[in-house]
């Protein structure tokens, strides 16, 4: 912890006072070497707040709003901001790793993001501590969405981590089902149990690709999403799908990781396997929508720490205790 100068916002930017800050994986990998990010720089990329500031040429929004931060300042002038993907611009900055992000009392947000429309309003009926789940969320609608999930569309899910659980509970929520959650640790399948997975079994001691199938008709899953990036588990995800079924690479997996596998599963099973790391800023926008009707993810926060601590919602990570932790920077009015 320490103590900068309060920022002020210049011409273009905005001052937001963060309301909620989540701990992320990638913010844990970023503290064991294992992800870079600029030295020195605030980390935290899940940020809700209110606008508590505004520098001048900025019209299109007032003190008071609550916002959640798209945390990526991208070109949007590339073939992928065109499209919309501004989460594959080759020139994307992101807050928490190459900016200063949102595990502080205020977050600048720099006028390259400002113009972009990327502080997004928070619905009325949604708290802070929830909304700045959105972009854990939207990556998971990101990863739902390329693996086609639809009503009566069958996953499975390999982890249930924080992101697994979201997983879990997005596909639900979309309709999906049935959902096989692939879980070693017991704990963590029995939340995924409560939270609405058909099954969840511990993938040393169960065969997984038998387990789908008896779950599916003989047929495997349409889809099957990996959230834990151990190398082990590929082949093993696509072996749970059916044939033509989308297996996709959500979780990072350590540099330099080479995995064996088949390429005639993949070939002859026209098998897709894909990946997907963060999301667009549209994909922000629907989650925003469905959060104040997702409850049930503030089950996944299982620590709460005030800015002070931090350092201990870092600590928790660090001992895989709990799920996800999140910093509670300002308390809002029920
Ligand atoms: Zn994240
Ligand atoms: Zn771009």
């Amino acid at each position: 912890m320490e103590d900068v100068p309060e920022p002020s916002p210049g011409p273009g930017e905005v001052l937001v006072q963060v309301g909620a800050a989540s701990i992320c994986h990638s913010d844990i990998r970023v503290y064991r070497g294992q992800k870079h990010a600029r030295p020195g720089v605030i980390p935290g990329h899940e940020i809700a707040g209110t606008v508590a500031a505004l520098g001048p040429e900025v019209t299109d929004l007032r003190a008071g709003d609550r916002v959640v931060v798209y945390p990526i300042i991208a070109c949007a002038r590339c073939f992928f901001c065109r499209s919309g993907q501004r989460h594959r611009c080759p020139e994307r900055r992101t807050l928490g790793y190459d900016e200063h992000g949102g595990l502080a009392e205020y977050l600048l947000a720099p006028a390259s993001l400002v113009s972009l429309g990327h502080l997004l309003p928070v619905p009325v009926d949604l708290s802070l501590q929830r909304a700045c789940l959105t972009e854990p969320l939207a990556c998971v609608l990101n990863s739902l969405e390329a693996c086609g999930m639809a009503v009566g569309r069958s996953l499975a899910i390999i982890g249930a981590g924080p992101m697994g659980l979201y997983h879990l509970l997005l596909a639900r929520s979309m309709g999906a089902g049935p959902i096989i959650v692939s879980e070693p640790d017991e704990g963590r399948a029995e939340v995924a149990r409560s939270l609405g997975a058909t099954a969840a079994i511990a993938p040393r001691e169960h065969d997984l690709p038998a387990a789908v199938l008896e779950h599916t008709d003989g047929l495997g899953a349409d889809a099957a999403v990996v959230t834990a990036g151990l190398p082990e588990v590929l082949a093993q995800s696509l072996a749970c799908v059916r044939r033509q079924g989308v297996v996709n690479l959500f979780a990072g997996f350590p540099p330099g990781t080479s995995v064996p596998f088949d390429p005639n599963l993949v070939h002859y099973g026209e098998l897709r396997l894909t990946g997907t790391q963060n999301a667009a800023p549209e994909q922000y926008r629907r989650v925003l929508q469905v959060l104040p009707h997702l409850p049930r993810v503030d089950a996944v926060t299982t620590h709460r720490f005030p800015l002070a601590e931090a350092a201990e919602a870092y600590a928790v990570r660090l001992r895989n205790e709990g799920l996800k932790s999140t910093v509670v920077v300002m308390e809002e009015a029920p």
